[in-house]
């Protein structure tokens, strides 16, 4: 039996669903979410919710407009209701990671001990098979979101007609699929662009999708983004560029998670710049966002220096205070360093 129709028999066989994404969860985490949920309760009549690790951003919010209110529980605001979601739950999915480990350490374990069935939907290097009943995992598409289309479309009861899905299902996997491509920047394949025009022809209103994600944001990311670039900003000799969001230019800006979503893309535009960095602190630890050039892998660079993954050239990780790096203060020294050994010729 192909995987769809596997899928198909178990949401079948399933009346409470969750559906979980990653820590920080971004556009694609929550597009893809949210349309798995949208699918499961409009078409199959399925009690289905999306857990989310922490919060989401506020620049992301408006993707949760004509959802009810209990169709999104997060960590943060209800603990103790995401555990006993999880444990009441007859199938799991696990949508935009590789594994439940980066669903964040307070879902974790109680993902990974459920007896429901678990399904995998992702679109990273490495998927942890061995952990998963059934396992959507590719590589060539752009998101989560496109891999997710693809699958809902050749549900037997969709059979390709996409007039048939929530118009929230199709609007928030056009939403996804946008933010992970950074507006149709990378990661575009054929059926990227034509799962947009299948999306826009069914309705999808594209321009107010855009207007929410880029034409929303508070006047801080802007100021910071200009005082980053010209303030903050270093380029080694071999072409590693980065950015250090401490503390203390956070607090200057009001900064607030999210606001620096595709920073780390900017630097890129440097002819000599090879990869870029961005570290954003917080407790104990920096944030890092990689993007590298092609023939320089972020991936690698994220496993070997920073405790993390991701895509061959969008990747990110962890580095920690103290035990990678002394203190906050250690952050450039330690860049420096991994540049003059990653990009040693
Ligand atoms: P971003 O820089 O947008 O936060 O993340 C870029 C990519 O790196 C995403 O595909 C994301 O899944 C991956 N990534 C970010 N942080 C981590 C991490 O801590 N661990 C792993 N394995 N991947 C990460
Ligand atoms: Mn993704």
């Amino acid at each position: 039996m192909n995987n769809i129709l596997a899928l198909d028999t178990m949401i079948a066989e399933a009346s409470r669903i969750s559906v979980s994404v990653h820590i920080h969860p971004d556009g694609d985490a929550l597009g893809s979410g949210l349309a798995l949920v949208s699918y499961l309760s409009g078409m199959r009549g399925k009690d289905a919710v999306l857990l989310v690790p922490d919060s989401v951003p506020e620049s992301l919010a408006f993707m949760l407009e004509g959802f009810g209110e209990g169709s999104v529980l997060t960590c943060n605001q209800d603990l103790e209701g995401v555990r006993e979601r999880i444990s009441g739950s007859d199938l799991l999915f696990c949508l935009d990671c590789s594994s439940f480990s980066r669903s964040g350490e307070d879902m974790e374990p109680e993902l990974r001990s459920s007896s429901a069935p678990k399904v995998l939907v992702d679109h990273h290097l490495n998927p942890e098979r061995d952990s998963f009943g059934i396992v959507f995992s590719e590589t060539e598409v752009s998101s989560t979101c496109e891999l997710l289309f693809r699958i809902i479309k050749e549900m037997p009861d969709v059979e390709g007609d996409l007039a048939r899905l929530p118009m929230e299902c199709l609007e928030s996997l056009m939403t996804g699929m946008t933010t992970d491509t950074n507006n149709f920047a990378n990661s575009v394949f054929p059926g990227t662009l034509n799962m947009a025009s299948e999306l826009m022809a069914a309705g999808v209103d594209r321009d107010r999708i855009l207007s929410c994600l880029y034409h929303n944001y508070r006047e801080n990311r802007l100021r910071l983004m200009g005082y980053l670039l010209d303030r903050n900003l270093e380029i080694t000799p071999e072409g590693t560029a980065f950015m250090i969001l401490d503390r203390a230019i956070q607090k200057r800006f009001d900064f607030r998670q999210g606001e620096s979503e595709g920073f780390v893309n900017l630097p890129l535009a440097i002819s000599r710049v090879r990869m870029s960095i961005l570290l954003t602190e917080e407790e104990g630890r920096f944030r890092v966002s990689i993007r590298s050039k092609e023939g320089t892998s972020a991936n690698l660079c994220a496993m070997r220096y920073f405790n993390g993954g991701g895509h061959e050239m969008a990747a990110g990780g962890k580095l920690f205070f103290p035990g990678n790096i002394p203190s906050p203060e250690g952050a450039k020294a330690y860049i420096l360093k991994v540049s003059e050994e990653f990009l040693a010729k």
